[in-house]
């Protein structure tokens, strides 16, 4: 099948022409006419199986010029970068066509984005907070909306937007269609289908969990943090193969740690990503790893979920993910769209339960490599490696008549005042015996007849 058997105007087609996308990936093939036909639907993929425009082909298909006020397709992400990302996808594919998008985002003026929408739009991409708070201030009115897409539902769920989303719905036309995108079916995401949807139609392209089959995985056994840096250094060293390598960690400190020592080592060549980082930080590291500025990009789970960068040539992780659907996500950011990539895990023998549960999930085990010999073995562990030291006869130890009296503890007068509520509303309390109700407009009406009798 090619682009031309699906139903698409001369403009869309030009512009898959100037991307070079010839054939539909199979979950594009698959949603485009249940998209077309207005039902709600629910399709299950990852990133880089070609989903944005699964659902973005058939509603540009549908989506009728127009010069009216308020948008007519909501697109939700969890992420900024996202929100870029679909902005700049949908841009390309309305080459052709006369479309006004949108994307507005928290942690940004908020009067800009006011200011961007009160010109008029077609389709508004964002994030939940921000895209509440629009209409909420009525500088975006959603009484249009025909379409909503909630895009990389599952990690909307894991970051806590469930609420944000239910109001969100609650303030939307009721007739609309609804389509949602998850990388993973998870109960939320299940019970929130549930709640919204109205007999959807499923498709997926992939069990949840299914590697991608052009992916390459290799694991090194590593005894600790700082050989696994020193083995990430060898590898990294070889800069034609490891041209554009995306380097997870578990946690922020670990990024920022590991970045300090890449930077030292690969100067001008490292860029980091992760939520202490402030917005334009994060854009301008994706921005320098993407144009090829910066080959090594050091990253955390949530930050790169989603994230869509061509050619990625591996995906290293310097932790073994304890959540087996991460290192799916992690892994799926390279071998995108047809192409091939490698992936590599480094585990401790502590991680070496995470590695059994992630071979579990994909029915394969990863090929090991032993570490090159030009590789030094450290010694040094990380204050988490250390072992716990049990102290047996500390001199410093506080004997028990020593011990922190209530001196330290107790409150001060001052301090110890419990919030008692405003003060007003007490002294009303006082005054008519009982408080006064804001639901019981009469009751001091009353209250004083009762008094008279
Ligand atoms: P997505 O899964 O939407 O994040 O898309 C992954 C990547 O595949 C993006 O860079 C798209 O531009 C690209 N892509 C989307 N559709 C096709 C297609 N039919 N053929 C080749 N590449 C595509």
């Amino acid at each position: 099948m090619t682009f031309k058997d699906l139903n698409l105007s001369t403009q869309l087609l030009n512009a898959l022409d100037d991307l070079e996308f010839e054939t539909p990936t199979p979950i594009q093939e698959k949603a485009f006419s249940v998209v077309m036909s207005g039902k709600d639907i629910v399709g299950i993929a990852q990133t880089g199986t070609g989903k944005t425009y699964a659902y973005m082909l058939p509603i540009l298909r549908m989506l009728k010029y127009s010069v009216q006020q308020n948008p007519r397709v909501l697109v939700l992400v969890p992420t900024r970068e996202l929100v870029v990302q679909v902005v700049d996808e949908i841009e390309k594919l309305a080459t052709y066509i006369n479309l006004r998008v949108i994307g507005v985002y928290g942690g940004t003026n908020i009067n800009t984005q006011k200011e961007a929408v009160s010109q008029g739009l077609d389709i508004v991409v964002a994030t939940p907070g921000r895209l509440y708070d629009l209409a909420v201030s009525r500088a975006l009115q959603l009484k249009s909306i025909q379409k909503i897409v909630i895009d990389e539902v599952d990690v909307m769920l894991d970051l806590g937007f469930r609420h944000q989303l239910m109001n969100i719905f609650d303030i939307l036309p009721v007739q609309r269609q609804n389509i949602m995108f998850s990388a993973t079916m998870t109960d939320e995401v299940d019970s929130m289908i549930t709640e919204i949807f109205t007999h959807p139609q499923r498709i997926s392209v992939a069990k949840s969990g299914t590697p991608l089959e052009n992916i390459k995985q290799y694991t090194y056994q590593v005894p600790n943090f700082y050989t696994k840096v020193n083995l990430l250094e060898e590898l990294l060293s070889d800069s034609d193969t490891y041209h554009k390598a995306l380097v997870f960690v578990g946690y922020k400190k670990m990024a920022d740690r590991l970045f300090d020592r890449l930077d030292t080592f690969f100067p001008d060549q490292c860029c980091v990503i992760h939520s202490n980082k402030t917005q334009n930080y994060r854009l301008r590291s994706i921005e320098q790893f993407e144009s090829g500025e910066n080959r090594i990009l050091i990253a955390t789970d949530v930050m790169a979920r989603g994230l869509d960068i061509d050619n990625i040539s591996h995906v290293i992780n310097l932790d073994t993910p304890e959540y087996p659907e991460n290192y799916m996500h992690r892994i799926g950011r390279t071998g995108r769209a047809e192409k091939k990539g490698v992936s590599i895990v480094l585990s401790t023998e502590k991680e070496l339960e995470y590695r059994e549960s992630i071979e579990a999930l994909m029915e394969m085990k990863i090929e090991q490599l032993n570490i090159p010999a030009t590789v030094e073995i450290s010694e040094e562990l990380t204050p988490e490696e250390q072992p716990k030291v049990k102290e047996i006869n500390n001199p410093n130890k506080r004997t028990n008549d020593e011990e922190a009296g209530p001196a330290f503890h107790e409150k001060s007068a001052k301090n110890s005042k419990v919030n008692l509520g405003g003060k007003y509303k007490r002294e009303i309390a006082k005054k008519y015996k009982k408080p006064k109700t804001k639901g019981d407009k009469t009751f001091n009406l009353k209250y004083k007849k009762k008094k008279k009798k």
